[in-house]
């Protein structure tokens, strides 16, 4: 199993030490970011190991390689040799580890520390992409036997990540350390038993101090949400597929504290993916047992699979993909998870003789419009792509408009329940308020199925007028149960805090 590494990026060592002391119970070894320290500081360094108390990593990378230092090779190399200078015989007064770029190959250097004890990470980084020979990249830091090496480079998309997996599955057992950085690359953080990294890394952002890369999380989110620590190295992995605002989603809490709770030795993450074709070979590579769908693959998805549930055939929209013996099956549970969530908010047991507005026609306002038309409510569908409003207006029977004055003549008759289902004013989504044009007079029960914010500038304008508002925090985590038990075939536990 990976050890799990603070990495240090104070100013100054008090301040490493104050974030070492936030973090130790959750950390084993930790990272000396010399590169961020104050010029009079770096004098002090060499004491370091000792005081920390805990495997140290010696490292002092140039700007070109994603980090702070800029004073010249020679100062570097001064640096990194006070670092190891005057070696102790006790090996946790020393630095346990030195990372030494695959350019920067110091013989004198190197000879010091293996004389002293102190293991060389060989490391390459790309902190811009991915290079196109990954191979070469890691042949480059994998000459020396009794070196670690590690390769540290800035997916941009899916098929860079699957080329990460694909390049670790045909590395074998050798030791290594692997990061991909930035969104697409945080899976690659979270899954280091199949990377096959010995060390990840963890940042001190909790303690306010800045992540030593993109995508680097600190150590409460890696230990309380994703809880790689206790997972073994054989686990079942569940995910959110999505667009890249799919890191801020809420899901991962609800189906981890859900896995905790049962004892459940399974992980659920974040992919943030632009491309399904490769997205489905990193399914397949990476094992994953099923997946949670969002905006905006609700329905392109569709073709991927190769079973639909009688839901996902009614309203042509799934949120759910399970692996089965005969390919992936799709299943949509934001309808039943509306409804339930909807007659809550508005104390009622159907919708009979409710007139709702559904603003937009995307996956979401798929299984809306279907809860409204199964609860017996009657409603027009809004949306600012007009053939999209009325094809699925027309599916289910509802009256439609564009975003337009046509909708707010429309609204004026249907306006009990107004359901907002955009991406519009969602976090990492299109800012603004998808129902300007209309003035609400205050008698509306507003839903927003965006939770992320909590209240969008829509929701907060219709709670000016004195609307009854609800964001969709309720939909998901009802939405998220049944997902739950149709991952696992165990329902989810009842007695846990609700997720904020
Ligand atoms: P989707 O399939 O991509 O549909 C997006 C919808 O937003 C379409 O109607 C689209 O209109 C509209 N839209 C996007 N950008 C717009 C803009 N700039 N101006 C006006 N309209 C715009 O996404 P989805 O899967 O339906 O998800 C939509 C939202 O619902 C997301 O924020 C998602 O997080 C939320 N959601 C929440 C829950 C929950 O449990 N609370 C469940 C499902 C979804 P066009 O047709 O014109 O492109």
């Amino acid at each position: 199993m990976a050890e799990r590494c603070l990495c240090l990026t104070g100013s100054t060592l008090a301040d490493d030490f104050a974030a070492l002391e936030r973090y130790r119970d959750l950390v084993d070894m930790v990272e000396l970011r010399v590169d961020y320290l104050e010029p009079q500081e770096k004098f002090h360094i060499r004491s370091f190991p000792e005081k920390a108390g805990l495997p140290c990593i010696l490292t002092a990378r140039r700007r070109v390689d994603g980090g702070r230092f800029d004073e010249g090779e020679g100062v570097r190399l001064v640096l990194l040799a006070k670092g190891l200078a005057y070696a102790s015989d006790d090996p946790q007064k020393n630095f346990a580890y030195i990372d030494l770029e695959e350019d920067f190959r110091v013989p004198a250097l190197e000879e010091a520390a293996r004389i002293f004890g102190t293991r060389i990470i060989r490391s390459c980084h790309d902190p811009d992409g991915v290079p196109d020979d990954l191979g070469a990249m890691w042949d480059s830091v994998s000459r020396e036997p009794g070196e670690i090496p590690k390769i540290a480079v800035h997916p941009r998309g899916t098929g860079d990540v699957l080329r990460i997996f694909e390049k670790c599955a045909s590395i074998g057992s050798r030791e290594r350390i692997v990061v991909g950085m930035g969104d697409y690359g945080f899976c690659t953080r979270l899954l280091a038993s199949k990377t096959g990294s010995t060390i990840q890394y963890a940042s001190a952002t909790g303690a306010g101090m800045e992540a030593a890369a993109p995508g680097q999380i600190d150590p409460d989110l890696l230990e309380d949400v994703y809880r790689t620590r206790l997972l073994g190295d054989y686990y079942a992995l569940y995910g959110i597929l999505g667009g890249p605002s799919v890191i801020g989603a809420l899901s991962p809490r609800i189906h981890n504290a859900g896995f905790a709770g049962l004892g459940i030795e399974a992980v659920y993450i974040p992919f943030p993916a632009d491309d399904l074709a490769a997205f489905f070979r990193l399914a397949d590579i990476l094992d994953i047992r099923g997946f949670s769908v969002t905006a905006p693959y609700k329905e392109k998805i569709l073709p991927y699979l190769s079973s639909r549930s009688p839901e996902v055939e009614r309203i042509g929209a799934c949120n759910t993909v399970v692996r089965t013996e005969h390919g992936w099956t799709g299943y949509n549970t934001d309808t039943r998870g509306f409804g339930v969530d909807v007659l809550r908010f508005i104390g009622r047991e159907n919708l009979e003789g409710i007139r709702v507005c559904i603003v937009g026609a995307g996956g979401a306002a798929r299984a809306v419009a279907q809860a409204v038309k199964t609860l017996g409510g009657e409603a027009c569908i809004v949306n600012r792509t007009m053939w999209r409003a009325k094809a699925l207006a027309e599916r289910f029977g509802f009256e439609w408009a564009g975003q337009n004055e046509r909708a707010v003549e429309m609204l004026g008759r249907y306006s009990d329940l107004i359901v907002q289902t955009t991406s519009m004013g969602m976090n990492g989504g299109v800012p603004g308020d998808p129902l300007e044009l209309y003035e609400f007079t205050g008698r509306e029960a507003v839903y927003d199925l965006i939770y992320n914010p909590r209240e969008t500038p829509f929701l907060a304008r219709a709670r000016e007028a004195g609307c009854r508002c609800a964001n969709g925090i309720g939909m998901l985590r009802e939405q998220a149960a049944e997902q739950f038990e149709l991952f696992t075939g165990t329902a989810y536990p009842s007695d846990l805090e609700p997720i904020e």
